[in-house]
């Protein structure tokens, strides 16, 4: 049983992280407000929990990570998320990034390949889980049988743009996937037009750990 729990020490902090946030250009008040919703602390191992609320990546099992507050915040704004959007995860990892979509009002649909991240996202999102589908498998081959969705987000670096993905996006949709080397890669800002064009643009330089599977590394 899960007996930690969110406390005034931990909003108080959170506030502070926000604040930093929406000095770094972002700007979208449904991030901002998940953001200062959702206590990250949770997400994290008892040994992280006092860095929780620092703008850093942190460890959590199986050499993976939890991706920087900035990087989620980043992404989620991208999106330009609505209500009722149907989104995509690739790499659910702690689960964090998976409860900013849906404290911000999407219907997720998360992938992990690494079978005890995958359980423990699911005692993590508890509180989310009616918003929430997780699904243990490689996410590069996308979720036919739920597909298309309006957003999908990547949290994990891509070798190149995963066509698999593209195809399981709607007419209208936008994707947000980091793009690149093992090291470094840029973030690709992919959109898909009424009449199925794509369009791409690159958004800065990130680090993310490497998406692995049969259209990854
Ligand atoms: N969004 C996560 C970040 C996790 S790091 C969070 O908020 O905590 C990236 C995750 O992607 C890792 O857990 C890794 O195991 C996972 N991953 C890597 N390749 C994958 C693939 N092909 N399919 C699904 N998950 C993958």
């Amino acid at each position: 049983m899960n007996i930690r729990h969110d406390s005034y020490k931990h909003q108080g902090q959170r506030a502070q992280l926000i604040n930093l946030l929406a000095s770094n250009k972002i700007t979208d008040k449904n991030v901002l407000l998940a953001m200062a919703s959702v206590p990250r602390h949770l997400f994290l191992s008892k040994d992280f929990e006092n860095r929780a609320y620092d703008d850093v990546a942190l460890p959590i099992d199986e050499e993976q990570t939890i991706s920087q507050p900035y990087t989620v915040a980043f992404q989620s704004q991208a999106l330009e998320i609505k209500p009722g959007d149907k989104v995509l995860e690739i790499g659910t990892g702690s689960g964090y990034q998976a409860a900013i979509l849906a404290q911000m009002g999407a219907e997720v649909y998360s992938i992990e390949r690494i079978e005890k991240l995958y359980k423990m996202a699911k005692i993590n999102l508890q509180p989310y889980l009616k918003n929430i589908n997780l699904f243990l498998s490689d996410g590069t081959m996308g979720w036919p049988d739920n597909a298309p969705f309006d957003k999908i987000i990547v949290t994990a670096a891509a070798p190149k743009l995963p066509e698999i993905l593209l195809e399981q996006l709607k007419p209208g949709g936008i994707a947000i996937i980091p793009i690149g080397s093992m090291k470094i890669q840029k973030m690709v800002l992919i959109k898909k037009s009424v009449d199925n064009k794509i369009s791409q643009k690159e958004l800065g330089d990130f680090r993310f750990v490497p998406l692995i599977g049969k259209d990854g590394w």
